[in-house]
């Protein structure tokens, strides 16, 4: 209880971060935001109010967006305070089936490999149609998962190493987790080839795993402390000059590792190419198109690399890049949120695509898998032709073959 209290008696009740909360913005109701969470964080951990449904409710309606963590001058600690709560009442927590088997495929990967080919004959059989035809996800309670169900992309296995294709500048890991060869084998293909023909060696080390973000947000720190220790022993080769994330969701737990040597070297690779002084420009077809950039909360908000995504897509001759204004909140995913949530999930998301299509993009980029996923989905169900995909996928596209 200590640990809740001496983070929670940071916050000087400013309010300063209430216009940056998504729940709150939407909800108006002080239990719907930092410092009201933080509040009934603080009663609880002091003995002055019970462990009710009603308080793991407001918590639990947190997105962990941080987008308060950011603009609270007293630098409270608010991810550390919500993971922590959690965990403390993790028996009396629930969470949906939706929820549940995410985190199976995450952590195991037999279930992993299950669930490829599951989603491989679910989608070439035309199993999926017929079921969305008679509403099956519905009734067995999984149209939340069977929304995000991207596209079955046909993948080869990784190799542990990719040599650079140009002259070497050094050595890179490449963490593709749990979910990135299943839903994102395009996106982890491209960050090869582009970090190879940028002159970085790639090591893809075969034990990696989940980064653990799932079992943490969800109060199962027993979990998350395993998943962290394989990751980091995955790359404890110490001439990897940098750790490379393709998802931002997983870069910013990564980040907030407590093994300190495995987390210093972790960024996200649109920021890695750009204080790498990599400039592709001359490489690169060019596109006369314009593309929306989407900043993950992950990458805006706990890593802090947004401006990485930016300059890089700028480097493709032609491109007309536009950006979400910076008042935009989460887009609702934020992990299993969107399965657990759907209702505040999906009115965030709305509020996204609106500001986004106005900017009539051609493209719509976004540096995390789970954003790509939520927004993808939403654009599907409006009837809206938009294709999603990383910025690094771009750059891989565009890349001419010297
Ligand atoms: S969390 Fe920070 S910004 Fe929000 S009320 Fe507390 S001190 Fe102020
Ligand atoms: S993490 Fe995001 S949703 Fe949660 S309280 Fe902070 S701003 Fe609001």
């Amino acid at each position: 209880m200590n640990i809740l209290l001496a983070d929670a008696d940071l916050c000087v009740k400013c309010g300063l971060c209430l216009p940056h909360c998504p729940t709150y913005t939407k909800t108006q109701n002080e239990n719907e935001s930092p410092r009201g969470r933080i509040a009934l964080i603080q009663a609880w951990a002091g003995g002055h109010l019970d462990t009710s449904k009603k308080l793991i409710e407001h918590v639990d309606n947190c997105l962990l967006c941080r987008a308060c963590e950011r603009a609270c001058p007293a630098v409270v600690p608010y991810g550390r305070l919500v993971n922590n709560f959690r965990e403390q009442v993790s028996a009396k927590r629930r969470s949906t089936l939706a929820a549940a088997l995410l985190k199976t495929v995450s952590q195991n990967k037999q279930a992993a490999g299950l669930a490829q080919s599951g989603l491989r004959f679910y989608q070439r059989s035309g199993l999926q149609k017929t079921a969305r035809l008679l509403k099956l996800p519905n009734l067995l309670k999984l149209d939340r998962v069977d929304r995000l169900m991207p596209d079955y992309q046909e993948s080869h296995a990784l190799a542990p190493f990719y040599p650079a294709t140009t002259a070497p500048k050094g050595t890179v890991g490449l963490f593709v987790g749990c979910m990135g060869a299943l839903l994102d084998y395009e996106t982890v293909n491209a960050a090869v080839t582009v970090l190879t023909a940028a002159g970085f060696n790639v090591a893809i080390p075969a034990q990696q795993g989940c980064c653990g973000a799932l079992a943490l947000h969800d109060g199962d720190g027993k979990t998350f402390s395993q998943l962290a220790a394989t990751n980091c022993s995955a790359f404890a080769d110490g001439d990897l000059d940098a750790i490379v994330t393709i998802a931002s969701g997983c870069g910013s737990q990564l980040q907030d590792y407590q093994q300190t040597e495995f987390a210093g070297k972790v960024i996200d690779i649109s920021e890695f190419l750009i204080q790498s002084d990599c400039d592709f420009s001359a490489r690169l077809a060019p596109l006369t198109a314009s593309a929306c950039l989407h900043t993950p909360c992950s990458l805006k908000n706990v890593m802090r690399e947004e401006q990485g995504a930016v300059k890089l897509a700028q480097q493709i001759p032609g491109i007309k890049l536009t950006q979400l204004p910076a008042t935009t909140h989460c887009c609702g995913s934020a992990g299993s949120y969107m399965l657990d949530h759907p209702q505040m999930a999906e009115a965030l998301l709305g509020d996204l695509l609106e500001v986004a299509l106005a900017k009539q993009p051609a493209y719509l980029l976004s540096s995390n898998i789970g954003c790509a996923l939520h927004i993808t989905a939403g654009l599907r169900e409006r009837g809206i032709t938009l294709e999603v995909l990383h910025p690094i996928v771009l750059i891989a596209r565009q890349l001419k073959s010297s």
